[in-house]
């Protein structure tokens, strides 16, 4: 294989951005690197900021996106792994500055490859991929205060994208009450298939309060929107309560009172699954892995696409508009 394509974002003299599928040359393999044919990868919300200039998670331009790559090692310089074996990468700094894999062959520093977990393919890794492995990890951070199912309930924000889904999903195999908010009246339904007991649309949440804390209802979070609806949910939990927050789709914004943790213990976890250590990547694999029914379930939440289809979905990812994972087939 000497080249490949790939879906490569241009910068553009006037300072504009330009998408385009290129031909690219096959690198050559490096010491401590892995050469990787992708099979699958999928449109996260960081894949589209990084699709439309963002410089936030792209600094230099022209750059293939694509923070997840499932496939097979075509060339490896370390025999942890072998040609041949099927693997997947999410996050460290594969599709911000690292060329990603919205094209069909990635070359990754050995460090950030995991052999394919047992009982999944290609396909199901990348499903799960960096939604998966954030969704995973904020669950692991609330479970680490004691949150047990029978606290109450535990609600999910964005909860019909990416990590939002596979949170419901994941927190009601463990057995939660999973309550949702979610901007898409049309998926109530499909949320509820999926494991919510209870959908919320965003107004719940939406409006500012002046009052530094509400009624509690909540045992646990997973917020992947930031602003006024993690305000109004941080000032909502109960006693004792924790929140795992991710993400930014409404706001980076948190303007509050301290008075939620320091009158009711309230916790505020942060998640970043980018740069987490692999050891701690692999464990949430092994944690999604016990619980691959929820696969089964999440069926009708992928959705599958070509390269040449990129542009299209990336404009609706970044409006809110998707539900569910967005696959990219490359072969
Ligand atoms: P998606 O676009 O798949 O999902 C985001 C969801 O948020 C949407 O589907 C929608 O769900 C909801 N939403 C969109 N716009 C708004 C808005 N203005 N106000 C309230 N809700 C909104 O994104 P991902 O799941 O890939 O990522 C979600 C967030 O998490 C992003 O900010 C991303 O950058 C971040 N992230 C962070 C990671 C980390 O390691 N810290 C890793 C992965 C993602 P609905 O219509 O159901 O309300």
């Amino acid at each position: 294989m000497e080249n490949y394509k790939a879906f490569e974002i241009t910068e553009n003299e006037d300072g504009s951005f330009s998408q385009a599928i290129v031909t690219k040359d096959v690198p050559s393999l490096e010491e401590g690197h892995v050469l990787i044919q992708v099979e699958f990868s999928a449109i996260n919300y960081k894949d589209a900021l990084s699709s439309t200039g963002n410089k936030g998670v792209t600094r230099q331009y022209p750059h293939v996106p694509g923070i997840d790559a499932a496939g097979t090692v075509l060339e490896s310089s370390d025999d942890k792994f072998s040609v041949g074996q099927k693997v997947i990468v999410t996050g460290h700094d594969l599709g911000m500055n690292t060329d990603g894999g919205f094209g069909q062959v990635i070359h990754v520093p050995t460090d950030w490859v995991h052999a394919l977990p047992e009982g999944l393919s290609t396909q199901d890794a990348a499903v799960l991929g960096t939604a998966g492995i954030t969704a995973s990890l904020c669950i692991d951070k609330l479970l680490m205060t004691g949150l047990k199912p029978e606290d109450g309930p535990v609600v999910v924000t964005g909860s019909t994208g990416g990590v939002g889904s596979v949170a419901v999903a994941l927190l009601s195999a463990m057995g939660f009450e999973v309550h949702a908010v979610s901007g898409k009246a049309d998926q109530h339904e499909a949320l509820k298939a999926l494991g919510a007991s209870e959908i919320f649309g965003r107004e719940e949440l939406g409006e500012s309060s002046k009052r530094p804390m509400l009624k509690a209802r909540w045992a646990g979070a997973v917020d992947t929107v930031g602003g006024v609806p993690l305000e109004n949910l941080l000032k909502s939990l109960k006693p004792q309560g924790a929140a795992a927050i991710c993400g930014l789709v409404a706001s980076p914004e948190l303007n509050m009172t301290v008075f939620p943790f320091i009158l009711r213990g309230v916790n505020l976890l942060g998640v970043d699954s980018a740069e987490v250590p692999s050891s701690k990547k692999a464990e949430m694999w092994s944690l999604m892995q016990k619980h691959l029914a929820v696969l089964a379930k999440y069926q009708d939440w992928v959705t599958e696409i070509e390269m040449d289809q990129l542009t299209e979905y990336v404009e609706k990812i970044l409006k809110g508009l998707v539900a569910g994972r967005t696959l990219v087939k490359l072969v």
